[in-house]
């Protein structure tokens, strides 16, 4: 039987550069898989329902809290983000080991029910940075990126609590380290060390 894949929280503030690490990992490691989160929010163009996320109304959010089908949900920014349960278990089960690429409410959440996930905050290399990143992107108007600066600076003081802190400075090395630090805790998981 396959071991059982780890369930793995990917936090840091919008604007250090998640979601370029995240296509790095996933292109290089075909074992592991990104769960797609439902969201309240608007599409960003390019944006695909069921590939990025599932965009659903207030209403059909809500309907999923009540019945349970998602493992943890946070607002953020004023719109809700929360990680579909179904799929979780039957990749783990297969082997397969899988990212959530969430924020720190729902990071400490999924600490609280599922204590042997493995949680990773990924920093910028600096404010200036981070700041520069979300400005260049040029996705969001002047109020949007105020706001995600607000909350990247409340994100980022919650990076102690997670087990691994890990700085994005360059995409491909961050995606090594990730990959090391899963390694490293797939061989605690399975018992290999004694
Ligand atoms: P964005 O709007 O930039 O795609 O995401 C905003 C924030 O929401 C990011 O920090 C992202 O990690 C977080 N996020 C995305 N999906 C989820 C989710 O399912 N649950 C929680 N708690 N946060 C999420």
């Amino acid at each position: 039987m396959a071991d059982r894949g780890l369930l793995v929280v990917l936090s840091g503030p919008s604007g250090t550069g998640k979601g370029t690490v995240i296509r790095r990992l996933l292109e290089d490691n075909p074992q592991v898989r990104l769960s797609v989160s439902a969201t309240t929010r608007s599409p960003r163009e390019g944006e695909r329902h069921g590939e990025h996320y599932f965009f659903v109304s207030r209403e059909e959010f809500e309907q999923m809290i009540r019945e349970k089908k998602v493992l943890e949900y946070a607002e953020y920014c004023g719109r809700y983000y929360g990680t579909p349960l179904a799929p979780i278990e039957n990749w783990r089960n297969n082997g397969n080991d899988v990212l959530l690429e969430i924020e720190v409410q729902g990071g400490a959440q999924v600490k609280e029910k599922c204590p042997d996930c493995v949680t990773i905050f990924l920093l910028p290399p600096s404010e200036a940075e981070l700041e520069n990143r979300l400005r260049g992107r040029g996705t969001e108007d002047e109020a949007t990126i105020q706001k995600r600066l607000d909350a990247a600076k409340e994100e980022l003081k919650e990076a102690s609590r997670y087990d691994y802190n890990v700085v994005n400075t360059d995409v491909g090395e961050t995606a090594r380290e990730i990959m090391e630090i899963l390694g490293r805790e797939r061989e605690k998981h399975n018992g290999k060390q004694g």
